[in-house]
């Protein structure tokens, strides 16, 4: 039997889901609802183990959390593809132009093959399954390589597959780094890769020397600015919810935040409010999630230091029970009196620390950020109205929620996914749909064609029909 972490095996069964895709290179919507179905059921069947492993692995993970941001999401998706793919898949008339008239242009959406599927730790169903829903829906098939980091979910993963689909329609593999960059040397017909930008850059290397076209979901620094006409009221909670879920290990979570001048202490006193509503007693609360393992924890801790020792000001917005047994949680952190220079504004966070610093103009808070890479995710919070077009034309990010942070990825309509070191290419829905898809043209000439009429011996006709070509294009 063959090692099931060795290149040899993973090249094996690239081979036999390519043979299978060859044999039925276009699923019907049938075959497709047919695994949609059993995704779905796998999911539903399934919610307590995968509540479970994904616990074992952070040590604690919010069982709400993981039934929000893993199983409910997923499934809505699951559900939405099912609604849709019908109509993804027909083939679209596409205009002609009269020139080329009575011939017909058609655009068939064809499946690539197989496509592979890297996912990091952090939401790790959801960015497994994901990216899979839009390529089964495409009519592919899928290879799942889950992240060394949820070992025991990982093995839950492999098994529910196994149990639910043949190796030859989605299969996954386990295994450490070594796996996962032979995985990413394989010459797949499409490679999604969601994780780090260090290691994305990597997967693209690979991945070009087989020229396979890539999605590269990635992380970075998102930033969230309040203006003065933010009522801060409102706002708050939604900030403080959205940079705590999952301990702030979310890819779009607000990593810095940018406030006027003078309010860095009022709005961070606000947040310690919002954070003790949402999570009295952070320590003990069961709501409230682990960091992912040891070096992570020392990694924040670290990032903290490092500030402090530079002279920011560090400030727990919920107060440790007990400060000498830490139980994997950080509390809920904000840093005052950053600067630039100091690594927790240089690094992606990744936890639940937000530094704050305060912007004189708005032209400063923009010059700002465009001096940095761009960025996953942007948040901007207030009513002016002049002030939030500015941010959304002289800044880019991957997406945008204005007066709230993260919703923008539950928009199954919307396409999800970065732009420079945040990522390349998106998915979510038909974007999905269509990126692990040849969007294929198709041109059928008519018998009553003219275009015998560009043929040689030139002569006038030749040169009256390039006039009309330019005409009536
Ligand atoms: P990571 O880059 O360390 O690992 C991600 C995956 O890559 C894992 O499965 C790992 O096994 C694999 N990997 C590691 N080394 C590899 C190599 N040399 N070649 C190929 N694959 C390799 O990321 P992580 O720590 O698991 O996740 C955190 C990062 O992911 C953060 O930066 C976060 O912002 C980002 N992220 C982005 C999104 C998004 O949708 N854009 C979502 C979640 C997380």
């Amino acid at each position: 039997m063959m090692d099931e972490h060795s290149l040899t095996y993973m090249q094996d069964l690239l081979a036999r889901q390519q043979a299978a895709h060859l044999k039925d290179p276009m699923p019907s919507r049938a075959t497709r609802l047919d695994r949609l179905d059993r995704l779905l059921k796998m999911s539903e069947q399934a919610s307590d183990s995968i509540v479970d492993a994904i616990a074992a692995d952070f040590g604690h993970r919010s069982r709400h959390e993981t039934l929000l941001a893993e199983l409910s999401m997923t499934q809505a998706a699951i559900i939405n593809a099912k609604r849709h793919v019908g109509k993804w898949m027909k083939a679209k008339r596409i205009n002609t132009p009269l020139a080329y008239q009575p011939s017909r242009n058609l655009l068939i959406s064809q499946p690539l093959g197989v496509v592979g599927v890297i996912a990091p730790w952090n939401y790790p169903y959801q960015l497994s399954i994901g990216p899979a829903i839009c390529a089964i829906a495409a009519g592919n098939r899928v290879i799942i390589k889950p992240s060394e980091l949820t070992p025991t979910f990982s093995v839950l993963l492999f098994n529910l597959i196994n149990q639910h689909f043949s190796s030859d329609e989605i299969a996954v593999v386990t295994g450490g780094v070594q796996v996962a960059e032979d995985f990413s040397s394989l010459p797949f017909d499409h490679l999604v890769f969601t994780g780090s930008t260090a290691v994305g850059r990597k997967v693209a290397e690979a991945a070009a020397r087989n020229l396979t076209p890539v999605t590269l979901e990635l992380g970075g620094k998102s930033p969230a600015i309040i203006d003065k006409s933010a009522d801060l009221h409102t706002i708050i909670p939604r900030l403080a919810f959205a940079k705590l879920i999952n301990a702030g290990q979310t890819c779009i979570a607000p990593d810095y935040l940018m406030v006027p001048t003078g309010q860095a202490q009022h709005v961070a006193d606000q947040l310690r409010k919002a954070s003790q509503t949402l999570y009295p007693d952070a320590q003990n609360n069961p709501d409230y999630t682990n960091i992912i393992n040891a070096r992570h924890y020392q990694r924040l801790q670290g990032l903290l230091d490092d500030a402090q020792q530079q002279g920011a000001s560090i400030q727990a917005l919920v107060e440790a029970s007990n400060p000498s047994a830490p139980n994997g949680k950080i509390m809920p952190t904000v840093v005052l009196g950053v600067r630039p220079d100091m690594r927790i504004m240089q690094d992606e966070i990744f936890g639940p620390i937000l530094p704050i610093m305060e912007y004189e103009s708005l032209d400063q808070a923009i010059a700002y950020i465009n001096a940095r890479e761009r960025p996953l995710a942007l948040y901007w919070f207030g009513e002016d109205k002049t002030q939030q077009q500015r941010v959304l034309s002289e800044t880019i990010s991957g997406g945008v929620t204005i007066n709230d942070c993260i919703w923008h990825f539950g928009q199954e309509n919307q396409p999800f996914g970065g732009v420079g070191a945040s990522g390349q290419g998106a998915y979510h829905g038909e974007w999905g749909f269509r990126a692990f898809s040849k969007q294929k043209p198709v041109f059928i000439q008519s018998r009553l064609s003219g275009i015998r009429l560009l043929y040689p011996p030139y002569g006038k006709m030749f040169a009256r029909m390039l006039v009309l070509l330019k005409m009536i294009a």
